[in-house]
């Protein structure tokens, strides 16, 4: 008890910079991956932030670390993948509440207004009622599923729950960490077959859209939100060769730039835990030009100890304001 104490204490005085990472923030019901914070919950976790914490922008709370400058109460907010509604809810809720914020962009779905595929999945998965077998060559081996049920009786499943309450969500648990790892070629073939035999249009649908160019030059010219890149086509850059991550990586930077009209400088790896890229894929991010990169794994930004090309993050998901401040506070205190 009494070296937790002190611990604490030590944490307290220790500046510990926060980068939070969000991916939609939106009313949506049906969220099996647990990606949306709802307008209301997102409002009141920034209104925190402006009245107890020192909001940065990413870059500048990295500099600060690297050159020791660190603020207590540091945090950073960011956005992986793009999505339009971080323009249409999380852009007026950070301008009220002066929050910076950056957006890492997958810039195909951008410029091609692609659907994400875990949306695609869900789509035709958990969107449909009905019963019909799937069929799919996944990793050279031949599998089949019956899709049976009515999803839409259980909008608010996720993959976190114990119990899949209909065949379609079993089938959609078990496909989703198979297509993860395949090849943008190879997932483009699956997803298309899904759609086929599940006779789903492509997308993407109104409330799933990533962010229209247009929109992605009004959050950089609001002067509050920077535009980071997210490769082309959001791989895990772990399975892919060096010269196809290299294409990912800076495709994707000449791509934004060329949208927004501005230098892009930070980067976030898909899916961003450690076994999500490589040494290569950090390599190939300086050889880009990148000056920052974001990782998906939770931890401190502490003075002077900061790798810029491995920037740790803390994942905030729906949850009542209390807990987003226990565990803000908690890991301010070193205690998490
Ligand atoms: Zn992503």
């Amino acid at each position: 008890m009494f070296f937790s104490r002190i611990k604490n204490l030590l944490g307290a005085l220790k500046p510990c910079g926060q980068v939070l990472l969000y991916h939609r923030v939106s009313p949506t019901l049906s969220d099996p991956q647990l990606l949306a914070v709802s307008p209301l919950c997102f409002a009141e976790q920034m209104a925190y932030l402006s009245r107890n914490a020192v909001p940065m922008a990413l870059t500048d709370m990295v500099k600060a670390a690297i050159e020791g400058t660190l603020p207590r109460r540091a945090v950073a907010v960011t956005f992986d993948d793009g999505y339009a509604d971080n323009y249409h809810y999380a852009k007026p809720i950070l301008e009220k509440a002066g929050v910076p914020a950056t957006v890492f962009a997958v810039s195909s779905a951008v410029s091609a207004q692609t659907e994400f595929w875990w949306d695609a999945i869900e789509r035709a998965l958990l969107g449909q009622n009905g019963s019909l077998t799937l069929q799919l060559d996944l990793a050279g081996e031949s599998r089949t599923w019956v899709l049976s049920g009515d999803p839409g009786a259980y909008p608010e499943w996720t993959v976190m729950d114990s119990f899949d309450p209909t065949p379609r969500h079993t089938a959609y648990r078990d496909i989703m960490p198979l297509v993860k790892p395949l090849t943008p070629g190879e997932r483009s073939t699956v997803l298309t077959s899904i759609q086929n035999q599940t006779g789903v249009d492509a997308g993407p649908t109104e409330d799933r859209c990533p962010m229209t160019e247009s929109e992605l030059r009004s959050l950089v010219e609001s002067g509050l939100i920077d535009v980071g890149a997210h490769t082309v086509s959001h791989p895990q850059l772990s399975g892919l060769s060096m010269e196809e991550q290299a294409a990912q990586i800076s495709g994707s930077r000449g791509c934004l730039e060329a949208i927004v009209g501005r230098e892009i400088t930070t980067f976030a790896y898909p899916y961003g835990t450690k076994v999500d890229y490589t040494t290569q894929s950090v390599d190939s991010v300086k050889h880009a030009g990148f000056t920052l990169a974001c990782s998906n794994f939770p931890g401190c930004v502490l003075n002077r100890r900061v790798d810029a090309f491995e920037v740790p993050r803390y994942l905030v998901r729906e949850s009542p304001l209390s807990t987003f401040r226990a565990n803000f506070e908690a890991r301010m205190r070193g205690a998490k």
